[in-house]
């Protein structure tokens, strides 16, 4: 979902099976032993994290890249699964992995100082690693210094919003997060008022809201924080570096509360045969220094306050994260995709 693509050369992946069998076959893994974790992030991501816990434990990572049903794979596992740590992203995938039972609780008092109380599981089932926030982007014409959520229903933008599907799972966190303040009835009342403010019908991905408001379609537009950085740095190509430098960006927040975040995340697998070796890695991930590498990685916030935050990242300014839940935003969220459907958002 971030855009960044990498590949593998044949040989590479040779290599990378030729060694596995050859550490099996020795059985000489590693005197510290390993840790097996199964990602649904590309695997280029968080390989700066394993590589350094390598050399830093002499723990073997063995990370299998499983794209699609992450709980439905280790539950038919079962008992004998090799699963250690479970990595996703998007809090519902979280509660997915919960939900199916293949997760244990862990708390360790490194866990629960590092990662805040609303960005975790209150019994220790899952752990945020880094956060992506819901921003609004805006044409340089408006002057802006501040907004809220709430003033994207404000008629004064009729026909100058841009935004993706409302069913897509960013907008449904955003208005799962809407319900959590505001209850239904204002929820309802919000989502036809930014229906009514659109420029042109909800579709596309974030950085085509950069692009329109570059082509004058709309003035302003949500959109992840990532894919700014993305966009600005020439990840996307020349044109989207124009649409990324053509845009202000704002972070909105909620009356009387912060800015909407998703997660990427870390759960320990029910029946990890290497458990010590799973909390000593997500233990590792919250440490200062790797939460700078393992957020950079995809232009994320680090979890871990007082982190390095990428130039690009930094220089939106400073986020401050909505206190809700995630847990009570992720309940809401059955109930904000009835609620989009209602408004006839996509239609
Ligand atoms: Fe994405």
């Amino acid at each position: 979902m971030s855009g960044t693509s990498s590949t593998k050369s044949p040989l590479r992946r040779v290599f990378l099976a030729a060694l596995s069998s050859a550490v099996l076959a020795s059985g000489a893994a590693s005197a510290q032993g390993v840790v097996n974790v199964y990602t649904t992030r590309e695997p280029g991501l968080a390989a700066p994290l394993f590589e350094a816990f390598t050399k830093a434990t002499g723990i073997t990572v063995n990370s299998v890249f499983v794209k699609d049903g992450l709980a439905e794979r280790v539950k038919a596992e079962g008992a004998a699964s090799p699963a250690d740590l479970l990595m996703t992203v998007d809090v519902g995938n979280l509660l997915d992995v919960v939900d199916a039972g293949v997760t244990q609780p862990v708390q360790t008092p490194t866990l629960t100082a590092a990662v805040p109380a609303n960005l975790r599981d209150p019994a220790g089932n899952w752990y945020s690693l880094s956060l992506r926030a819901r921003l609004v982007y805006a044409d340089k014409d408006q002057k802006l210094s501040s907004f809220t959520y709430e003033e994207l229903a404000d008629p004064k933008w009729k026909g100058k919003i841009c935004i993706r599907s409302g069913q897509h799972p960013y907008n449904v966190g955003l208005t799962a997060a809407y319900l959590v303040h505001h209850g239904e009835a204002k929820t309802e009342a919000w989502l036809r008022g930014v229906k009514a403010n659109l420029a042109r019908k909800a579709t596309g991905g974030d950085r085509e809201g950069a692009r329109d408001i570059l082509g004058g379609i709309c003035d302003l537009a949500v959109g992840n924080s990532y894919y700014v950085a993305l966009m600005r740095i020439g990840k996307g190509g020349p044109d989207q570096q124009k649409w990324g430098e053509g845009i202000n960006v704002l972070l909105p927040v909620f009356e009387g509360g912060g800015t909407h975040v998703n997660v990427t995340g870390a759960a320990v697998a029910k029946n990890a045969p290497n458990k010590d070796n799973a909390v000593k890695l997500l233990e590792f991930a919250v440490s200062p220094a790797m939460q700078a590498i393992y957020a950079q990685a995809n232009f994320e916030y680090p979890v871990l306050a007082g982190a390095a935050v990428d130039p690009a990242i930094a220089a939106l300014g400073p986020l401050k994260v909505d206190p809700i839940s995630l847990v009570e935003i992720a309940k809401a969220r059955k109930k904000a995709s009835e609620l989009i459907d209602r408004v006839g958002f996509d239609s």
